[in-house]
């Protein structure tokens, strides 16, 4: 009997047609000839009735109001699917989420028969939770290695999408960096990087069935693999265009920027400081990024952005003056400089996941917005209500399933407030995280 099987990205097509998760859930669950399925968006996701399964990644915290919407509307017209949902906010911690769902997926599914044991309805499975078979500690799974079995060679693609046109290709996954903030070098360990051969075989392939002229370079830091050049070069003596989803200034060399010829260069410097940069283990220095500044006017870039932090854990008035200063500083040698502010946000399984959110970050973006506007620099940062939001989710526990019914982050950030409860959840005073064994 052939089964319906949906895999919904919680948000517009825009942004999901380029998140790999979705090819790669859509390519795993494909291999099943019993089982008929199909991608789905906000715009689309109505048409679904009468399934077997739904799965929703979840990639960002704030797309649980739209996923939760999703289910709600979605229960009456599948009485009999299996809801599920997966992805790095699974990983992160589900509690806040469990209530809507029959079961989470915890890990990366490739080389295991985890989703369609969950298909089956059968729940008590490694790496996944259930509030039909309860468990007090979940395992995430993953695979030792990463071959190219499971890749996604077929890749629907859009103009639309972050990449445009492009064939995704995921170098590796994991991060061998050691970043005390970061979620996905705690949630991917350990860093696993794909062989060469592979992916010059995936690109090829990628490029020729999907008939298009770009790849999409995906990995946490791309520069970090080893035979960066090499894929590069093969992929520029096809006459393919580059795209790299993330360069660390210091991996940074005449050799890729020949070949990528960026009109933008991305720097992640995070804090302005070069003590506060150690204190996150952050490992670039001011000499790192001043190579890179050299490299972007030897190659003619034509803007430098820069992502910084603010809120984080010993962080100074010095620290933000730093910031500005060294802002001030890169400007004098490119002509266009643009910054991303936003505040940290104390990420479970990282080292700073009992941290409390800061609240003053707020203050200092604005404080650091004024300062560098009369530079000519662009300060852009997300809604803060959203950041206060991704906070809480990221570290709540299962009371908040109730909260979720709020639509979006401000009414969500307000019903916290009546009762009393967002200074509890910006401390932090449980972790049930601790549960998810990374
Ligand atoms: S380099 Fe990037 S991905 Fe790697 S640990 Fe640091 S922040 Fe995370």
């Amino acid at each position: 009997m052939i089964r319906n099987v949906a895999i919904i990205y919680p948000n517009k097509f825009k942004a999901g047609i380029s998140c790999l998760a979705v090819h790669i859930l859509a390519c795993h669950l494909s291999k099943y000839r019993d089982l008929n399925v199909g991608v789905y968006f906000l715009e689309n996701y109505e048409k679904i009735k009468n399934f077997d399964a739904i799965f929703i990644t979840l990639q960002y915290e704030n797309d649980y109001f739209n996923a939760v919407t999703i289910v709600k509307d979605l229960k009456p017209h599948n009485p009999n699917a299996v809801f599920v949902a997966g992805g790095p906010c699974v990983m992160e911690n589900f509690y806040p989420i469990t209530d809507f769902f029959d079961a989470v997926i915890v890990g990366e599914i490739e080389n295991s028969e985890v989703m369609l044991k969950v298909i089956n309805k059968e729940f008590d499975v490694e790496g996944v939770y259930s509030k039909h078979a309860k468990k007090d500690k979940v395992k995430r799974i993953y695979p030792k290695k990463l071959g190219v079995e499971d890749y996604p060679i077929y890749q629907p693609s859009s103009e639309e999408g972050a990449y445009g046109k492009a064939f995704l290709l995921e170098i590796g996954r994991g991060c061998p960096r050691r970043c005390r903030f970061c979620l996905a070098r705690a949630i991917y360990y350990p860093p696993r990087f794909r062989k060469l051969n592979d992916l010059m075989y995936l690109a090829e392939e990628g490029i020729k069935v999907n008939k298009v002229n770009k790849v999409a370079l995906i990995a946490p830091s791309v520069g970090d693999y080893k035979y960066i050049v090499e894929l590069c070069n093969f992929l520029d003596e096809k006459g393919v265009q580059i795209s790299p989803s993330s360069l660390r200034a210091d991996t940074l060399n005449d050799d890729l920027m020949r070949i990528l010829k960026p009109k933008t260069l991305t720097i992640a410097p995070e804090a302005g400081s070069e003590r506060l940069r150690e204190f996150i283990k952050k490992d670039i220095n001011e000499g790192d990024i001043f190579n890179a500044i050299e490299l972007a006017k030897k190659y003619n870039v034509e803007k430098v952005k820069l992502y910084f932090m603010v809120g984080i854990p010993t962080e100074t008035d010095e620290d933000i003056e730093e910031l500005i200063t060294l802002t001030k500083k890169i400007k004098k040698e490119i002509r266009r400089v643009e910054i991303s502010v936003n505040p940290m946000i104390p990420k479970p399984h990282t080292d700073f996941e009992e941290e409390e959110f800061d609240l003053s970050s707020k203050k200092k973006i604005k404080y650091i917005e004024k300062a560098l506007k009369k530079e000519n620099i662009k300060v852009e940062y997300e809604n803060f209500n959203s950041m206060i939001c991704q906070c809480v989710l990221a570290r709540g526990d299962e009371m908040l399933n109730k909260y979720l019914n709020c639509k979006n982050p401000t009414n969500f950030i307000s019903a916290l407030k009546k009762d009393k409860l967002l200074d509890k959840y910006l401390k932090v005073d449980k972790m049930p995280w601790k549960n998810i064994i990374i």
